[in-house]
């Protein structure tokens, strides 16, 4: 069994099994260990974390928060999306393009250290292929986050909702179904002692694109006379979760580095894309300066609805 070193808090490397799949640390700047309040986002693929909750881990890492991302999948399966970069060189070097581009938006976004769960895109439809993140059994994917929760000691965790309306990636529903149970578990010292010393962490969030959000961008649109990339129709079939929000945390002073973020991702992320970049700087950074939230699990008291995802949370040395 090979084993690889590690930081760790005291400075000193330690040596960790290697299971399957075999994560990896991408990007490292700080120690997270180190901060008395952490979280730990959990994504499926690089350009996640900067579309979906990119502004709350800039501002808590701006904050002092130590901010942790768990990418599950390399990526490899996404069509290059931007037109500029849709070259036969890009698409064969594209799993390599992919961490860079998830290096750099990271670095942006403040994330202290990236690991890579260490699975393979699964497509959409799902290839069910091996080595795939959708194709591998569950469990193992449990106990692959449950080690990096008991290392990384987060107090707060976000993962996706179970009802993922409108974006059903087969990846997506499986962060999903693999945190749940992992968030359970890490605190429980008969769950697979060897993967590490059990960790409580405090609360479990699901990020999600709010209709709110949705609809504020939309009106900014056509408040401007502007096109909108977005389509009323379909709101309409499609049932609001806006009901289920606990947490709306203010992300407005953290606007360019989320764009940057999104930019980072160059083959996923067009430039000239109206979803994201449509609107003028100026009114973008104001239409909906917020990222939602849907408390799902909680350890300790705190007052919904909430504007902080540390709201009652104690940290290290509270
Ligand atoms: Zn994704």
């Amino acid at each position: 069994m090979t084993t690889y070193a590690m930081p760790t808090c005291s400075g000193h490397p330690t040596e960790l099994d290697a299971v399957t799949p075999e994560p990896e640390v991408l990007r490292q700047a700080g120690d997270p260990a180190r901060c008395e309040r952490r979280m730990l986002t959990i994504h499926a693929h690089p350009d996640d974390e900067a579309s979906k909750g990119g502004g709350s881990a800039a501002r808590y890492a701006a904050a002092g928060v130590g901010v942790v991302l768990v990418c599950c999948t390399g990526g490899e399966a996404g069509s290059i999306l931007n037109p500029a970069l849709d070259l036969p060189d890009v698409k064969e070097r594209l799993p390599q393009v992919r961490r860079q581009e998830l290096i750099e938006a990271t670095a942006y976004l403040g994330y202290q250290r990236v690991w890579m769960l260490g699975y393979q895109d699964s497509n959409m439809p799902a290839s069910n292929e091996p080595g795939t993140f959708a194709a591998a059994p569950l469990d193992e994917t449990v106990r692959a986050l449950v080690r990096l929760i008991r290392r990384e000691r987060p107090h707060v965790v976000v993962t996706y909702p179970a009802n993922q309306r409108g974006y059903r990636h087969p990846d997506h529903l499986r962060v999903h179904d693999a945190s749940m149970p992992a968030y359970k578990a890490a605190r429980d010292p008969a769950f697979h002692p060897e993967l590490g010393e059990p960790w409580a962490p405090q609360k479990l969030y699901y990020i999600l694109w709010s209709r709110a959000s949705l609809v504020a961008r939309h009106k900014a649109f056509v408040q401007l006379g502007l096109p909108s990339p977005f389509n009323p129709a379909r709101w309409k079939r499609r049932r609001s979760m806006d009901h289920f929000l606990t947490t709306k945390v203010f992300v407005g002073d953290h606007w360019e580095q989320t764009r940057n973020a999104l930019r980072a991702h160059a083959t996923q992320v067009d430039p000239n894309s109206r979803h994201w970049f449509g609107l003028p700087p100026e009114v973008d950074r104001t239409a909906y300066p917020y990222d939602d939230y849907i408390l799902a699990r909680s350890a300790v008291r705190t007052k919904l609805p909430e504007d902080d995802l540390f709201a009652g949370v104690n940290g290290d040395r509270a």
